[in-house]
């Protein structure tokens, strides 16, 4: 959106600063996510009065019905009609009528293209390849925020690749609301696998790097295809959520643990040293101890390189938010303490693994006095500063660790 402002001639400020326009773009993930974007909209309006605040996105989709309650916002636009945030302005600006508009994006089933812009750091871009969710988790709002699966086409893809390529960056990272689901809705056989094939071919591109994934996508067909493609990094988050099948079950999730172990299994054979990250939820309504103790022996048996915990929290309008047995917050805070005390243990191990051991670096920045950057398995690496190599992939062998990374020196 910013990249469609600049284009269109406008100053982009800080937000703190007082300005003409004030753009927020909305989360609605979790009720607090709801309350945050509420508060920052009046936040808004509050730095100036006279200034149009548009709230645009999923909060904005999901809550269409009760935004005329909240006075300070001007103008509202869906998920949709942010890629066409500019024009959408421009109109309001011009007519002064039509305070909100959202379209239903369940019945949509184009991906938006916003066309060549990405979100881009120094050496990494951020390449989204398709939108929405068929899955209907029993405590995710996404699918209603964001619609049905939609991909974005392979060409539209690869040109924006080749683009930021040639600007000199070495690493994309591909991602989506679903990525598993790609190509679902071409409905011409075209996966995943196939988009990842040609993104390899992709000359002066180093690295591809896959955003979450589903267990359900690896299969021995797929990986026996992934493991042919040079650019891969070898680190993978597959999301678990819980590792107890009776939880997994209420939470409609499409997977059992026997199951996600045979993925786990089929991915540690097929790269070495991969590293292995997580998402898992502790609350749910009706985890017992019992089921919790499960989660955290199976989580014991896997050992993620690093998990990210999250404390249930209900989300109005999914069927989680009513389930009965809903946990205290005081057993959530326990477990998820738990948790993280493992996650940092398992981290730390897989850590020490590499010490004497060479890796290849991409070097992204300066910190301090240490040059720093990422193993394709995303383990930070820093080295003593004494040329900027900024945006180079160098050899690195590793002599130490401390809290935040892996310390070595350059081969
Ligand atoms: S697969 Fe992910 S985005 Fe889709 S409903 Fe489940 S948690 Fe939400």
């Amino acid at each position: 959106m910013i990249q469609k402002f600049k284009e269109a001639g406008y100053k982009i400020v800080e937000f703190e600063e007082i300005a003409d326009i004030y753009i927020i773009n909305t989360c609605t993930v979790t009720n607090i996510s709801d309350k945050k974007s509420r508060q920052i909209l009046r936040r808004a309006k509050h730095l100036n009065k006279d200034a149009l605040v548009v709230a645009v996105g999923c909060y904005v989709q999901v809550a269409k019905e009760n935004l005329e309650k909240i006075e300070e916002i001007d103008l509202a636009l869906g998920t949709s009609e942010k890629n066409e945030i500019v024009s959408n302005i421009e109109k309001y600006i011009a007519n002064n009528t039509e305070k909100s508009r959202v379209s239903d994006v369940m019945h949509q089933n184009n991906f938006l293209d916003f066309g060549a812009v990405t979100y881009t750091e120094k050496t990494r871009a951020v390449i989204k390849v398709q939108d929405g969710c068929d899955r209907f988790c029993s405590y995710c709002i996404i699918p209603y925020a964001r619609g049905r699966v939609r991909s974005r086409k392979i060409e539209s893809i690869i040109q924006e690749i080749e683009q930021i390529v040639q600007k000199g960056i070495k690493e994309v990272v591909i991602t989506g609301i679903h990525i598993a689901s790609y190509g679902k809705d071409f409905k011409d056989g075209t996966s995943l696998i196939n988009l990842l094939e040609e993104i390899n071919k992709i000359e002066g591109l180093k690295r591809i790097r896959l955003g979450s994934i589903e267990p359900t996508l690896i299969t021995d067909e797929f990986i026996k295809r992934l493991t042919k493609l040079d650019k891969i990094c070898n680190h993978f988050h597959l999301s678990l959520q819980s590792g107890c099948d009776e939880t997994l079950k209420r939470m409609s999730r499409r997977y059992t643990t026997q199951e996600f172990e045979g993925c786990v299994n089929i991915l540690r054979k097929a790269y070495t040293d991969v590293a292995l990250t997580t998402d898992v939820i502790v609350g749910f309504p009706g985890e017992t101890e019992k089921e919790f103790n499960t989660t955290y022996e199976f989580l014991n048996k896997i050992k993620f390189y690093q998990m990210h915990v999250f404390k249930y929290s209900p989300r109005m309008g999914t069927k989680a938010a009513v389930m009965g047995n809903q946990v205290p917050g005081e057993e959530k805070e326990k477990r998820s303490k738990m948790l993280l005390e493992l996650s940092s243990k398992n981290e730390e191990e897989y850590k020490e693994k590499f010490i004497g051991k060479t890796v290849e670096v991409l070097f992204e920045e300066k910190e301090n006095n240490k040059l720093v950057g990422h193993t394709s398995n995303y383990l930070k690496v820093g080295v003593d500063f004494k040329e900027n190599l900024e945006n180079e992939i160098k050899q690195v062998l590793i002599k130490d660790l401390d809290e935040e990374m892996l310390l070595g020196e350059i081969n």
